[in-house]
């Protein structure tokens, strides 16, 4: 018997890991409290803190038997500073400040942008901002190699923070060199899933998708402008997405974001693809054991939307209370989960089905766990369309899915409501229901009496051939 249950909720964790996490003891900590998948950031640490990471994740799956995704988030053409001589530097409004193309460690006179796109971008009495939009600095002058700013808004600036240019149009790839090196390192490691950054147009995908040839999931990150208007056709060539509020909440202006992070979700939902809500959810955390009101409301709110996951960052990442922090989480989500109300908010922003066959048994699950009371709804897949159909129902039950593929039940780890074990190949057809049922009691999530439904397609070989819904009572 498992020591913990990684079913107990529906909204899914995910924890950023980075030198706060210093141990497969520590990963291990952040498993038991709620978390479901990991994210490496490859804008920090280098490839080996990473395969170390990934490794601690792949040893407490192991010894938990319980899957756990990994997703690697690429850096993007994310634009940042270079370093300083002597760390940190102060700067005050109205003083003059250089960015420019030397490489050299910066004073508080002027530091290294090294990324000639921007500078050739930049016109007079445009704004940069800098660390997530803290800092604002206006263009007064520019040359091939340098720009003078005036700074609006002062305060301190440490090496390599990032630098948005909201007026700017950049032409930039998707995918940097930087990220084609880590996108084949992390391949090779073996990622579950990998965020792509600064998506802008749906042919960033695209051009993705050649260079991950379906060796890992694709998550794209909207938070750019330009990606909220493409949202459509991003959702529809990504496997997930990802709601990146910190940048998106410097390109845009922040009131801005709370309606856009709905039309995200709803937009989601509406393909049945997984969607999480990143960034500052609960970032006191970072520095107190406990959250503040306003924090424990944006969690909140992103489950009641309907959201697959939340995102914990600096919070897991480089905070003094990761584990504190997904136990809050966890907290906050089984909360809402056990509101009567909850089902109803999911249920008025419910996507209508398609006429499918897998769309009508989805249904059809979601009404028979509405009707009767139904411990556990059981699906056997292979690779995991059938049970992102199901969960895009929100069905009150939570779903196990048995699947012969590792590959599928760790990337369903972002899921809403899917949990995923991994059985082997079902050659007959009459496995199907001793199978089912043996797997839920095993698993605690099925007791002798309980009532569970049984989805499968028959023949098992055929993907997306979902026809067969069965209802049984656990012996
Ligand atoms: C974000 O901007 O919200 C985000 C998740 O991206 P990153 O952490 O890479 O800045």
């Amino acid at each position: 018997m498992n020591r913990y249950s990684a079913h107990d909720k529906k909204v899914k964790i995910l924890a950023t890991l980075g030198p706060a996490i210093q141990s497969e003891n520590d990963v291990r900590a952040l498993v038991i409290n709620g978390a479901n998948l990991f994210r490496l950031n490859f804008s920090h640490g280098d490839h080996q803190d990473h395969a170390e990471r990934l490794n601690w994740v792949r040893n407490v799956e192991q010894e938990l038997g319980t899957s756990l995704g990994v997703l690697m988030d690429l850096q993007g053409p994310k634009l940042r500073i270079g370093s300083f001589t002597d760390g940190p530097i102060m700067l005050v409004k109205g003083q003059r400040f250089y960015l420019d193309l030397d490489s050299t460690p910066g004073d508080n006179t002027r530091v290294n942008l090294p990324h000639p796109e921007i500078i050739q971008a930049l016109e007079e009495q445009m704004e940069l901002l800098l660390d997530d939009g803290k800092i604002r600095l206006r263009v007064t002058a520019k040359n091939g190699t340098s720009i003078r700013t005036e700074v609006l808004v002062g305060g301190e600036l440490s090496e390599r923070k990032g630098v948005n240019v909201p007026e700017a149009v950049l032409n930039l790839s998707p995918l940097t060199t930087k990220d084609r090196r880590d996108l084949s390192f992390g391949l090779e490691l073996g990622v579950d899933w990998v965020a792509l950054s600064f998506v802008q147009r749906p042919e960033d995908i695209i051009e993705a998708r050649k260079l991950i040839q379906g060796k890992a999931c694709l998550m794209s990150k909207i938070e750019k402008p330009s990606a909220v208007e493409h949202l459509d056709r991003i959702v529809e060539l990504s496997d997930a997405i990802m709601v990146a509020r910190g940048d998106l909440g410097v390109e845009l202006p922040a009131e801005t974001i709370p309606a856009i992070q709905k039309q995200i979700i709803q937009t989601c939902r509406h393909n049945g693809k997984p969607v999480v809500v990143a960034t500052q959810m609960l970032e006191s955390m970072r520095f107190t054991p406990a959250p503040t009101r306003a924090e424990v409301t944006d969690v909140a709110n992103a489950v009641y939307e309907g959201a697959d996951a939340v995102m914990l960052s600096a919070e897991t990442a480089s905070g003094a209370f990761p584990t504190e922090s997904v136990s809050m989480m966890s907290k906050i989500i089984r909360n809402i989960e056990s509101d009567p109300g909850y089902q109803a908010h999911l249920d008025v922003n419910r996507p209508v089905p398609n006429a499918t066959v897998e769309d009508a048994i989805s249904c059809a699950i979601r009404r028979v766990s509405g009707i009767l009371d139904v411990a556990v709804l059981i699906n056997f897949t292979n690779s995991g369309a059938t049970g992102l159909r199901a969960a895009r129902e929100r069905p009150k039950a939570p779903i196990l899915n048995l699947t012969p593929n590792l590959s599928t039940a760790r990337k369903l780890t972002l899921a809403w409501g899917i949990y995923s074990v991994v059985s082997p190949e079902f050659a007959q057809p009459i496995e199907i229901t001793p199978t089912a049922l043996d797997e839920a009691k095993r698993l605690n999530m099925a007791s002798p009496g309980d009532r569970v439904v049984i989805t499968a397609g028959i023949p098992f070989d055929q993907p997306g051939s979902t026809n067969l819904l069965r209802i049984e009572t656990v012996l």
